[in-house]
């Protein structure tokens, strides 16, 4: 871990949670007093749940966030959400670029890249993730893939106060396999130098995340990772204690 970046633990909930999931929420808010010496907490539930969440936060040591949003500020494009919209809600962040809509949605890196753009116009901080498929990386393609995404997806003007970076390899992500530590090193290095070579004092400070399967067990050792600045949790950020226990394994 970067010693004066402060770790931050971001939950991902993707398409998880009806009104009833409020008393998980309260029980990470109840917790949280207890692990905001370690990181800044900070959970994505669904759009439907991000006011409601706003509003038990107001105060507390939990941030809410988004997981997704249009480029447009408003305007004729039926069922997507504006960032505007978002911020309106309570989110302070928003998540973009995340594999699952690179897939599912075909988003390029210059669509992720207007999002961005976006979240900055609501006055939120991007998150703006990127990671290599396993057909990439078993073709020895990971450091060019992780290149050519971060060129393409994050905006000039980044800084490290508006852009948070998610290194989360695919074949990670809901699969309980992990890179190594030495991967990760590896990685989260390449992309601590890119950062620092565009953005200067503020590529030396941005936070980078990992995410794919972090859990309680491993999040210590993957914390310790140097330029491993936090976590982007997607399944075990749907329970308190796991959350939790997480953002305690932050040295
Ligand atoms: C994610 O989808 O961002 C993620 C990291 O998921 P999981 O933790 O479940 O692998």
């Amino acid at each position: 871990m970067t010693d004066a970046i402060r770790p931050l633990i971001a939950g991902n909930w993707k398409m998880n949670g009806l009104k009833a999931a409020a008393a998980e929420f309260d029980a990470m808010l109840n917790g949280a007093a207890e692990v905001a010496g370690k990181a800044d907490l900070l959970v994505c539930p669904p759009a439907t749940l991000i006011a409601a969440f706003a509003d038990k936060a107001h105060g507390k040591k939990v941030a809410v966030g988004a997981q997704d949003c249009h480029p447009k500020a408003s305007g004729a494009h039926t069922g997507d959400i504006a960032a505007e919209m978002l911020a309106d809600a309570g989110a302070t962040a928003i998540i973009v670029g995340h594999s699952e809509r690179r897939a599912d949605h075909g988003e390029s890196d210059a669509l992720i890249r207007q999002k961005a753009e976006a979240v900055w116009r609501a006055g939120a901080v991007a998150i703006v993730c990127i990671g290599e498929t396993q057909a990439q990386r078993d073709a020895g393609q990971t450091l060019d893939i992780v290149r050519g995404q971060l060129n393409g997806s994050l905006p000039d003007g980044s800084t490290a106060a508006n852009l948070v970076v998610a290194y989360e390899p695919v074949w990670a992500i809901g699969t309980g396999l992990t890179p190594t530590s030495e991967d990760v090193e590896q990685i989260h290095g390449f992309i601590r130098e890119l950062l620092t070579s565009r953005f200067k004092a503020d590529g030396v400070a941005m936070r980078i995340l990992y995410g794919g399967s972090v859990k309680p067990s491993n999040a210590a050792e993957l914390m310790a990772v140097k330029n491993v600045n936090g976590a982007l949790v997607g399944g075990a950020s749907l329970k308190a204690a796991d959350f939790l226990a997480i953002a305690k394994g932050c040295p």
